[in-house]
């Protein structure tokens, strides 16, 4: 089939490349001339595991194309999938402007049926808006052409974005026509063949489901944590109490970890959201905004422990950082707890030497522009000389390093550890002073 893509980010770029791979031929559109130039020359703007490959290999297969020619986008796909940004507006709620700006595009240069999919993460009742803007360009160009507006939330998780998209747990699609259910059944067909994963509802119902997720999500973060701030008052460690409550399988394993706080492009941004919609319409969303509220505290964690530590004044000091991305295996740093770290330890005068993986180029697109921060080459080269380390994200290289050499390397053999990775007693043997969130018991 004959799919466009608008915006070229991390849900249009892995979304695009999927498509092509299983055969569809994908034209992705972005007003991003350098971004759309770089992809043509092969290079990827964003870390994601095993996306490079899928794009080069697609893209010299000539099933997928990249463009700014948004007029040459609208002709070739039947499906019209809107993928770009909806970031926060000055009052948290989504700013949809860029998922209007679209819709008018498609709206202006179609002269066919189109089926326009909204991939971007939008509060209910935007794909009532899109139809609305798309039917005022069409009568001010005197035409009638046929349409229908999808909801068709992404779920993708950054750092294994491309194997969700290939096999997604769950496709949502809100549609009012049948029609559109059997074009979209074709479409995702390679993608539905273990079992029927094609979930089925309303647009409304589909829009609120993204947010549900998320909101879902960052509540089980939040309520971690809070139970964690409790542990750490109570001399009990919430590491214990995690296994404790995760074997019971009514509540899981899974996202139950506690931490400095939630980042990235969507949990903060899609909180924020749901409380304005809650608000608009006026309702009190009294856990959404407590979610919120733990997770702005939980971010100044580790800034309070280094106070705890060493002061409120930190001039001279030097701290060594591990971990700037939100979350392991991307480089997407969007509200990561690295950056309200940084930002309080240069507020107090302290110097930061960083390491991680793979965000160090976007750390220097940020703030390459400090002369309080270095950006170091290895994750042993940002210990050396510094007062103490920190750590902002969970990667896998951080897990089991060498702490010997850490200890030879500090001035002072103390941690921060804002992701709970080490265990408190063998360190304390170590001759560690060692922070983590929620370990009252054992620190
Ligand atoms: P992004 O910022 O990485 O990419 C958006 C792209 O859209 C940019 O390249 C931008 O240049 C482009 N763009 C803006 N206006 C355009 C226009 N008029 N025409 C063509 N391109 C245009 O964003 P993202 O992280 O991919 O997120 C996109 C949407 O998907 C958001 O609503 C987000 O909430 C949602 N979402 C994101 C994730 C995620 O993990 N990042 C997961 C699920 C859903």
């Amino acid at each position: 089939m004959k799919v466009t893509v608008f915006g070229i980010g991390y849900v249009g770029l892995v979304q695009a490349a999927v498509l092509a791979e299983v055969g569809h031929e994908v034209m992705c559109i972005d007003v991003d001339a350098k971004k759309v130039e770089n992809l043509k020359n092969g290079v990827i703007p964003i870390f994601e595991p095993g996306l490079t490959p899928l794009v080069k290999k697609n893209y010299e297969e000539g099933r997928l194309q990249f463009s700014t020619d948004a007029e040459m986008g609208v002709h070739h796909g039947e499906m019209q999938f809107i993928a770009v940004g909806t970031p926060p507006d000055e009052d948290g709620s989504a700013d949809l402007k860029y998922v209007t700006a679209v819709a008018r595009t498609i709206a202006q240069h179609m002269t066919s049926h189109k089926v326009v999919l909204d991939k971007s993460t939008v509060p209910v009742g935007t794909a009532d808006r899109v139809r609305s803007v798309m039917e005022e360009t069409l009568k001010a160009r005197g035409v009638e052409i046929p349409f229908d507006v999808v909801s068709n939330p992404e779920f993708l998780k950054e750092g294994a974005a491309v194997s969700d998209c290939m096999r997604p747990e769950r496709i949502v699609i809100g549609t009012d026509n049948d029609d559109v259910v059997d074009l979209l059944r074709e479409l995702y067909e390679p993608f539905n063949r273990n079992h029927d994963r094609m979930i089925l509802m309303d647009i409304r119902s589909a829009e609120l489901t993204k947010y549900a997720a998320n909101c879902m999500l960052a509540t089980k973060i939040s309520f971690m944590n809070e139970i964690s701030n409790l542990a750490e008052r109570l001399g009990a460690d919430i590491e214990k109490v995690r296994m404790g409550i995760g074997s019971d399988s009514r509540i899981g394993y899974s996202f139950i970890y506690p931490g400095c706080g939630y980042g990235g492009s969507c949990f903060p941004k899609d909180v924020q959201a749901l409380i304005r919609t809650a608000q608009q319409i006026g309702y009190t969303p009294r856990i959404l905004q407590a979610v919120e509220e733990v997770n702005h505290d939980q971010k100044l964690k580790l800034p309070e422990f280094i106070s705890r530590h060493f002061g409120e004044d930190l001039k001279g000091k030097t701290f060594a950082l591990w971990g700037l991305s939100f979350k392991p295996n991307t480089d997407d740093m969007r509200e990561a707890s690295s950056r309200v770290l940084m930002e309080a330890l240069w507020e107090r005068g302290a110097q930061v030497q960083a390491y991680d993986p793979e965000a160090m180029d976007e750390t220097q697109r940020i703030y390459g522009h400090r002369s309080d921060l270095k950006l170091m080459g290895t994750k042993e080269a940002a210990l050396q000389d510094a007062d103490a380390l920190v750590i902002c994200t969970e990667w896998q290289s951080f897990r089991a390093p060498d702490f010997d050499a850490i200890k030879k390397s500090l001035k002072q053999p103390v941690i921060f550890d804002g992701r709970n990775l080490y265990d408190p007693e063998r360190l304390s043997k170590r001759g560690f002073v060692y922070y983590a969130i929620g370990r009252g018991a054992s620190i």
